[in-house]
């Protein structure tokens, strides 16, 4: 491969948030309407079909992160690109990957990264104020990272008693990280820590439960790959409005300073 010094084309690595269009920033969709090649997953692009009508549109699929990286890079040299992720780029998306192999390249090209509203924060911002301090995001996918050390690392997580939010929570492969996630949570919180499971969380057919960690498993089967899951901290309490079960509300602490 050539290495390009001068390049008229840019990179764009832009975060597309949770999935319905007016969840996407302005200046995502600018860089996506801006584009003249349009990278990502099928999944991300289907909202975006109206504005990516008439563009080089490359779909691609989960396992071919690497080759599309490399794609998006030799693209552009000579062409505006946009390489799309759901959520953050820059959240088990596509930005380390695409960074990583332009680092190796040692190419010289215009890169601007583009940040999304993350699954988490969309998944909070449904049931409550979930997350209303520190809070630890772990998934549990361990196609790029060993099963023990995501292990170690809701142990950890779980011993401070800080909200744990769970991508990846469970799918075909692995069915059975989630059940492991939650016996660790088991380790060191109450059964009456809140939990909350948000599905398709500002998308079509979203769905929310809470419940709490002594009962999750009567709705462990709402739990799929399109679900993040949060496990409530020590100082999280289910919130109510009259009777009704709204959320989860983790005190941010103002309680100690003043009375309201
Ligand atoms: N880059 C993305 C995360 C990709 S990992 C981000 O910043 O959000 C894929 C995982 O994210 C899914 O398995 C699921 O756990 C979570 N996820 C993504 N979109 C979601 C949504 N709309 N609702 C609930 N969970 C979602």
């Amino acid at each position: 491969m050539p290495s390009h010094t001068e390049s008229r084309g840019s990179l764009a690595i832009v975060g597309l948030g949770p999935g319905r269009t007016e969840y996407i920033t302005p200046r995502a969709l600018k860089a996506v309407a801006g584009a003249d090649y349009v990278i990502g997953n099928a999944l991300y692009l289907e909202p975006l079909e109206q504005i990516i009508k008439g563009k080089q549109v490359i779909r691609s699929s989960m396992g071919k992160e690497v080759e599309r990286a490399q794609q998006a890079i030799d693209l552009a040299h000579e062409h505006r690109v946009a390489i799309v992720s759901g959520g953050d780029a820059g959240v088990y998306g596509m930005a380390s990957i695409v960074l990583e192999v332009l680092e190796h390249s040692g190419d010289e090209i215009e890169v601007e990264i583009i940040p999304g509203v993350t699954a988490a924060n969309a998944a909070a911002s449904r049931v409550g104020s979930p997350l209303s301090g520190d809070f630890a995001v772990i998934s549990l996918s361990d196609l790029l990272t060993p099963l023990d050390v995501i292990e170690a690392r809701l142990d950890a997580v779980f011993s401070v008693g800080i909200p744990v939010v769970l991508y990846n929570p469970k799918s075909r492969g692995r069915p059975h990280n989630f059940a492991l996630a939650i016996e660790h949570a088991r380790k060191h919180l109450e059964p009456t820590t809140p939990v909350a499971i948000v599905k398709n969380a500002l998308r079509d057919e979203e769905e929310q439960i809470i419940t709490t960690l002594g009962e999750i498993e009567k709705s462990e089967q709402a739990v799929d790959m399109h679900t993040t899951v949060i496990i409530g901290g020590r100082e999280s309490r289910i919130w109510r409005m009259k009777d009704n079960v709204k959320g989860i509300i983790t005190p941010r602490g103002y309680h100690h300073k003043y009375v309201y």
